[in-house]
């Protein structure tokens, strides 16, 4: 397959902000594609060689990249570099460069994808010494056959800033469409995509074998299961009647999430976000491979960190220090984590995920065997909202956050990549009245003035609007930041600059810069009001007005641990502004 086809629907779906246009350009794409190699050419898209959670990435500096440019095409790199900080974009400095080369190479090929694919491939793997020699000829040897328009693509491809802005589920919608028979067709694909988190692989299989043999697909080892998410509602009363009287009331445990994949001695820890973390948590997963009784597991945890001297529960943050890469002895040592086991998924060739929570509980029970480093999540099942109460206060006491409360109807599976009401958070601050903290999309920022010159003075922050797959912006927030922060955030938000308003960002506001939505930072509102420019619930409440935060205030978490998607949602932001009310009222 010429790569050509490949580089012209890029440039069709980059010139539209049309989800629905954007759709059709690549189910266009994904019916050229021959189908051994739908996988790669999904991948590609996202600007990827494989699926997240093996951490593989293309990766090659700018400055090397430049390199490639200049032997490519015969000019200086001094000449690429200064055009370069004209333009931001390497990719078009490179169309322009080639286009401009007078000596077309005698032996040029026309590129195709496999050649394409399997040097990025090869460029990934370098290692070692002579690896960054390496990558800069294998990208020159790209770039020798490439046409301009290739190039464009091929080096923001390799300077990870290919941004056609096409989400997951586009390429779901776009699969259905090509291979599935149809849009109705999405669901299942959705599911599969659930229980693997891998579009190459549900791609390939439902290009081969069609809708029947996604049906067939299952959990496996080793392939992280998208996180089922939780809702919130505010009052014990109001939990018990959505659950249908009765639940499970969990502590709602301060730390960081993490699915563990056990197969034999082999233990495979992933974060929320589906990134491996193994080796930030080499002590969990001695936890796992020792307690957990079962050949083959997934589990599902949250890892907390522990005061070594008293075995008491200690703030979120001190687990930031387990992000650093080395010292990780250390740090293991100076802050040891517990488990909570919350969830099983899978146990000896068993898929759990359709069977009901108090099956998957029972099973749980039995196969965690409980010590001091690791536990079942505390529960209670109860029907009483008095003891519902009871029970949050007691798990704020131990240090938790509040509680999460399940349903224990037939109906209640695991719900993976899914946010529903089958799980609902119950948090305390979110009763103290409008003081609840949100975790917000930095999506644009504005320029600072007088003593933030040169740094940003404010960031537009963005809610997820999970219906239509956007993010919608409720506040323009300015405070709470450190010298620090002013100082980090600018680097921090660098690689996510774009040139204008992502297609996925609805915003009324013309702010200074613009970026992916990738950023998480967790913010702290004193209430929420109709707004006239925020998009948030866009006429929910009343016809062209939204919602947006009142003084917000960063908390100084910034939830790296959080991607985009696991923002607080739109929904989440009309509940709370519908219960504020009812307070306000009553
Ligand atoms: P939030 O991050 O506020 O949306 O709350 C959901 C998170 O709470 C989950 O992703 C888990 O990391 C965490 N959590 C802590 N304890 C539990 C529990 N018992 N059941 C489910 N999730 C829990």
């Amino acid at each position: 397959m010429r790569y050509s086809l490949v580089a012209e629907a890029y440039e069709k779906i980059e010139n539209t902000t049309k989800r629905l246009e954007m759709t059709d350009y690549l189910v266009d794409l994904l019916k050229k594609t021959p189908k051994e190699l739908i996988d790669k050419v999904v991948y590609l898209t996202q600007g990827k060689l494989y699926p997240d959670f093996l951490g593989i990435e293309i990766g090659i500096a700018e400055r090397l990249a430049v390199k490639s440019v200049a032997l490519a095409t015969g000019y200086r790199e001094d000449e690429i570099q200064s055009d370069l900080e004209k333009t931001g974009d390497l990719g078009e400095t490179a169309e322009k460069f080639l286009a401009k080369k007078t000596q077309i190479s005698l032996f040029r090929k026309p590129l195709t994808v496999e050649t394409v694919y399997k040097t990025l491939d090869k460029m990934a793997k370098a290692s070692g010494s002579g690896a960054v020699d390496l990558k800069i000829r294998l990208l020159t040897g790209l770039l020798m056959d490439a046409t301009p328009k290739e190039a464009k693509y091929i080096l923001r491809t390799v300077t990870g800033k290919l941004r056609l802005g096409i989400a997951d589920m586009t390429v779901l919608d776009a699969l259905a469409i090509a291979y599935g028979g149809g849009k109705e067709a999405r669901e299942v694909l959705e599911r599969a995509y659930n229980i693997s988190s891998d579009l190459g692989k549900v791609a390939k299989i439902v290009a081969e074998q069609g809708i029947d043999g996604i049906k067939k697909f299952k959990v496996s080892v080793g392939e992280p299961i998208r996180p089922m998410l939780a809702e919130r509602l505010s009052s014990p009363n109001e939990i018990l009647e959505k659950l249908g009287g009765k639940c499970i009331a969990e502590y709602k445990y301060d730390g960081e999430r993490i699915q563990a994949h056990k197969r034999g001695d082999e233990v495979t820890l992933f974060s929320r976000r589906l990134e491996r973390i193994t080796d930030q948590y080499p002590d969990a997963a001695d936890i796992v491979r020792e307690n957990i009784l079962a050949k083959e597991a997934i589990i599902e945890a949250e890892c907390v960190a522990v005061d070594p001297d008293t075995g008491e529960m200690r703030p979120f943050q001190e687990l930031m220090h387990r992000r650093r890469k080395y010292d990780i002895k250390k740090s293991i040592e100076k802050y040891p984590v517990s488990l909570f086991v919350f969830d099983v998924l899978y146990v000896d060739g068993e898929d759990l995920t359709l069977k009901p929570y108090p099956h998957r509980h029972e099973v749980l029970r039995k196969i965690v065997k409980e010590d001091n480093r690791i536990s079942i999540a505390k529960y209670i099942i109860t029907d009483d909202p008095e003891e519902l109460e009871r029970f949050f206060e007691e798990a704020i006491e131990n240090g938790c956050e509040g509680l999460v409360c399940k349903s224990l109807n037939n109906d209640s599976v695991y719900q993976a990549g899914a946010r529903g009401w089958l799980w609902i958070k119950y948090k305390r601050d979110y009763k103290s009245e409008m003081s609840d903290t949100v975790d917000l999309v930095v999506v644009a920022a504005f320029h600072g003035r007088g003593k933030r010159a040169g740094t940003y003075g404010a960031l537009l922050l963005a809610a997820y609007n999970d219906e239509r797959d956007v993010f919608d912006t409720v506040c323009k927030c300015g405070s709470g930041f450190t010298d620090e922060d002013l100082q980090k955030i600018p680097k921090l938000m660098e690689p996510y600059i774009i040139p204008h308003r992502h297609p996925r960002v609805n915003a009324n506001i013309d702010a200074d810069v613009w970026f992916e939505p990738k950023v998480v930072i967790e913010v702290i509102g004193a209430e929420i009001t109709l707004s006239p420019i925020h998009t948030c619930a866009l006429g929910s409440i009343r016809k062209n007005s939204g919602l947006a935060i009142r003084f917000p205030r960063f908390t100084g978490r910034y939830r790296l641990d959080k991607s985009a998607e696991d923002a607080t949602t739109v929904k989440e932001i009309l509940q709370m502004y519908k219960s504020q009310l009812k307070r306000v009222q009553s």
